[in-house]
């Protein structure tokens, strides 16, 4: 793949090496979804991915998720918040956001709760878990998870639990990444129930999907293979 590539092609090689890491994994090819990170790219590149299909675009913004609604919101596409969330944002999620997948401590769950419950809406959550040694990364430490869960099914009726997310750690070393992913994947066999069934395990990204599938995902986050690279200005 190279730059020349449209985004139609870029999307339908991802589709196929995650078919292809799917039937490594002795997996059925569609067991995995195809989450698309629309983060740093204009209103116009999701209208070009909606036009090939894709309605849901991941996001870690709450200000970029407003405007791009308000741009496209013809479309009724969904935004799925994946980035590190500040308490003071649960406003804009309860209104914009139809799903969250970076939960990750009880501050925000509660805060999230109260705004939710005025709304009168539910909201998709997944608890994201920290796997990775390296602390500039976020999330849940692996040993709350069981008080977190329980605090979530106890106190925050608005907020549907489906599953776990974590990033692993940035290293060209796959076992090292692979070894995150299997964590997660632990931690979901320990403490999946039958009220939660933590069913959904989002991990793999551009740089890693194959290995996140072999090891068990079922949802991979997909930004610069689709949309190219990225260019942050600020
Ligand atoms: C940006 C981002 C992605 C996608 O990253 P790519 O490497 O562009 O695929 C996935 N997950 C999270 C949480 C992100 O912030």
């Amino acid at each position: 793949m190279t730059a020349a590539d449209s985004m139609a092609q870029r999307l339908a090689a991802v589709q196929h090496r995650i078919r292809q890491a799917c039937a490594r994994a002795g997996r059925p090819e569609d067991s995995v979804a195809l989450l698309p990170v629309s983060k740093t790219f204009d209103a116009d590149a999701v209208r070009e991915a909606h036009a090939l299909g894709l309605t849901r675009f991941g996001e870690n913004k709450t200000q970029e998720i407003r405007q791009k609604a308000a741009e496209l919101e013809s479309l009724a596409l969904r935004w799925v918040m994946i980035g590190h969330l500040q308490t003071n944002k649960a406003k804009d999620v309860a209104r914009d956001v139809a799903e969250l997948q970076s939960l990750d401590r009880v501050e925000l769950a509660d805060a999230l709760q109260a705004r939710l419950a005025s709304a009168e809406r539910t909201l998709d959550v997944l608890v994201q878990v920290k796997t990775s040694p390296e602390p500039s990364k976020f999330g849940l430490a692996p040993e709350d998870l069981g008080d977190f869960l329980a605090h979530l099914a106890h106190a925050c009726p608005a907020l549907r639990v489906q599953g776990l997310m974590t990033m692993a750690t940035n290293t060209d070393d796959e076992a090292a990444v692979r070894a995150c992913f299997r964590r997660l994947r632990e931690l979901r066999d320990a403490h999946r129930s039958d009220a939660v069934p933590l069913a959904r395990l989002s991990m793999g990204m551009s740089g890693d999907f194959e290995l996140a599938i072999a090891e068990g995902s079922t949802e991979v986050r997909i930004g610069s293979a689709i949309f190219g690279a990225r260019h942050y200005d600020t």
